[in-house]
């Protein structure tokens, strides 16, 4: 047996780097992460220059989240004076009366319960402001002004650097094979032998199953393999952060883009736009359906965001049935917190480490995370039918 720690992260992509840095900012040397390959690998869902951060969701549940979120990145930009939300204001577009459940109306009724500002906008006023987009008649949307992005793969290694500076020990290239509840502590088998602690978090994406496995706990997650292209737009000027929004497109085939960032290239991807995989079976391959697809979309609704495709980049989801977030206790191991993400947490990333920690630490947090329990019928009732599939969204309008 290695030496005990005070809690074990297992897991270093958004969530799992973010915990480290949360846990070290209070315990110090005794927080110890492990990543199963090297940091900043590809195989995971949290390494790419950009993900959509906003505060318009059709659930007061997240958009009660979001002020904290950005209150927590805005702490960690001035810890370590490294800039990680780009603000380009954002749109949620819609066909009216075709979306369900995400519609503007439900994001509008959700950000006025927190009383967050935003602007219901018709077709014509969007292509005022933003003549970028070529939209019918009968298409709306929301706006938010600071809606935009945060730089991913920048977030995590700050994330890594300053759980560093705060005393953490991070081991990479390290797979954590087993992990078991004992007495007061919970150890973690590996490669390089047994690592005790008094608690451990699990912020394992896609990988999430193998280790509940052990515990003789299996959730209904199901993991698909997506995919985002860059297109090297002539058009720089027109889609640079200062003129260009992130949107969303809210329908029963949802789409996504954000303006220039990273890449000298615009980058758009449809949300589970993927078939089903596993970690293991996944391919780095892109789907040309998913990619045509989108060019048609894109074709018909914002030309001159497309040009030359520079790179399509896959990467994976993982959804429990309803796309709500875990972030609880494992049912039986109180010393063993998990996170399971949904497949739109980054923008909570440094947030849910933030929860993390408290659960850890203390027990409790004072975030409101109450729908993400891990008891819920979603995860136990073997009858819950998924919704993630926005075809499905459209059942609960
Ligand atoms: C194409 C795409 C677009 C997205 N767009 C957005 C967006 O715009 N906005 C947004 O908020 N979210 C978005 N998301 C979702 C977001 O990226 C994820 O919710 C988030 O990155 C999940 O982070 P994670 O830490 O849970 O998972 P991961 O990043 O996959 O990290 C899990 C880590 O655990 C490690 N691990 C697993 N098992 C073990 C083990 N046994 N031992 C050691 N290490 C282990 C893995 O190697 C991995 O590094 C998107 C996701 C994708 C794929």
């Amino acid at each position: 047996m290695q030496r005990g720690y005070e809690v074990i992260v297992v897991g270093c992509g958004g969530i799992g780097s973010s915990a480290a840095y949360w846990l070290a900012q209070r315990a110090g040397a005794g927080v110890l992460a492990m990543e199963q390959f090297a940091l900043g690998h590809e195989r995971g869902s949290s390494q790419d220059h950009s993900r959509i951060i906003r505060r318009s969701y059709h659930d007061p549940a997240y958009a009660a989240l979001a002020s904290p979120a950005y209150d927590l990145w805005g702490r960690m930009e001035e810890e370590s004076g490294i800039k990680l939300v780009v603000e380009t204001g954002g749109l949620d577009l819609e066909l009216i009366g075709t979306t369900g459940i995400k519609d503007v109306a439900h994001c509008a009724a959700a950000m006025e319960a927190q009383g967050i500002a935003h602007e219901v906008l018709s077709a014509d006023e969007i292509m005022y402001r933003y003549p970028q987009f070529q939209l019918p008649g009968n298409a709306r949307g929301l706006y938010q002004a600071d809606s935009g992005l945060v730089d991913a793969a920048k977030a995590n290694a700050v994330h890594i650097a300053l759980a560093r500076r705060h005393g953490a020990t991070i081991l990479e290239g390290l797979p954590v094979r087993a992990i078991r509840s004992v007495g007061d502590g919970v150890e973690v088998q590996t490669d390089e032998g047994i690592f005790g602690a008094k608690h451990v978090v699990l912020a394992c994406g896609a990988w999430t199953n193998n280790l509940l496995g052990g515990l003789g706990i299996t959730w209904p997650l199901t993991v698909t393999q997506e995919q985002v292209t860059y297109f090297a737009t002539p058009y720089l000027r027109e889609f640079a952060p200062d003129r260009f929004p992130i949107w969303i497109w809210r329908a029963p085939e949802e789409f996504y883009g954000f303006p220039i960032y990273g890449e000298v290239a615009t980058k758009a991807g449809q949300d589970v736009g993927g078939e089903e995989v596993t970690a293991e079976t996944r391919t780095f391959e892109p789907d040309p359906l998913t990619r045509e697809r989108l060019i048609r979309f894109l074709d018909a609704h914002i030309p001159r965001f497309l040009g030359p495709e520079l790179m399509t980049k896959t990467c994976l989801y993982t959804m429990p049935p309803d796309r709500n977030f875990v972030i609880d206790a494992v049912p039986g191991h109180p010393r063993i917190t998990v996170a399971a993400d949904a497949a739109h947490a980054f923008k909570f990333a440094t947030l849910f480490g933030r929860i993390l920690s408290q659960l850890a630490l203390d027990g409790w947090t004072e975030y409101p995370i109450a729908p993400f329990r891990a008891d819920r019928l979603a995860l136990t009732d073997p009858t819950f039918r998924p919704i993630f599939r926005n075809e499905a969204v459209l059942r609960h309008a």
